[in-house]
């Protein structure tokens, strides 16, 4: 098995909160910088950054994994992870079906589609901040049944959790893996969620910040750096493993 790095948390400038500069070019620059092997683009309720943060990735020789983080009914934030543009541009296409309102780009922050030359596409104005009208249940179902991992976003966090927001994970919910956020120490995380031992657990970034990329990353030792192998690694598969780091930087 090798070791890969991977950060599976990161925000474009596509999301109303991350800042203007976080174009995919910059994202895989910074990342190739700090050693990363894996990524995931993961902009809220939206891929649309996503097929050209492919396309540079692959030119660049870094693996990124085409991904959302996904707001449920309930305000809780769910990653879900995928290996094709094919299924994630499907999960895009409920998502916004279940998405209402306008983005009120003074208010949230603008949400810029950008191509390989960091230059704007289209202003998106979907209310990409705001909740879908789909329960966690429905979302974990959702994006699994296309093949996607879904993975618990900042279980620690306060707000925007599904713990923070139902304050358990309801039976029949199956999260591929609950991520840890920056804000705690990773063996404090290991014994406080240590209820939850049977789900594996990441840590990243989740960067808004060219400065914030690699701070946190989870090493994957696996055959290849693929969106299967670490579907597999999250299974326990052979001789798989799983190791949370304070990041490249930290
Ligand atoms: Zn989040
Ligand atoms: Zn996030």
């Amino acid at each position: 098995m090798k070791k890969f790095v991977a950060d599976l948390h990161i925000h474009t400038c596509l999301s109303p909160c991350a800042e203007l500069d976080m174009t995919p070019r910059r994202i895989i620059n910074a990342a190739v910088d700090r050693g990363l092997d894996i990524i995931a683009i993961t902009d809220h309720n939206s891929a649309e950054n996503t097929g050209i943060a492919v396309k540079i990735g692959r030119e660049r020789g870094i693996t990124v994994l085409p991904s959302m983080e996904v707001t449920s009914y309930e305000e809780a934030h769910i990653l879900a992870l995928f290996g094709s543009m094919e299924n994630i541009i499907k999960l895009q296409e409920i998502i916004y079906g279940s998405l209402s309102g306008v983005n009120d780009a003074k208010a949230f922050g603008y949400q810029l589609k950008v191509n390989e030359d960091d230059e704007i596409l289209e202003f998106n104005d979907r209310l990409l901040i705001g909740a879908t009208n789909l329960f966690v249940k429905d979302t974990v179902n959702i994006i699994r049944s296309l093949g996607g991992l879904a993975v618990a976003s900042h279980i620690d966090r306060g707000s925007f959790s599904v713990l923070s927001q139902l304050g358990f994970i309801p039976d029949g919910v199956r999260f591929d893996a609950l991520e840890i956020s920056y804000n705690t120490e990773i063996r404090q995380a290991e014994s406080i969620f240590s209820g939850y031992r049977h789900i594996p657990l990441i840590t990243s970034s989740d960067a808004h910040h060219l400065d914030d990329i690699g701070r946190r990353t989870t090493s994957f030792f696996l055959e290849e750096a693929s969106f299967d192998e670490i579907a597999r690694a999250f299974n326990g598969e052979g001789q798989r493993r799983i190791e949370l780091s304070n990041g490249v930087m930290g």
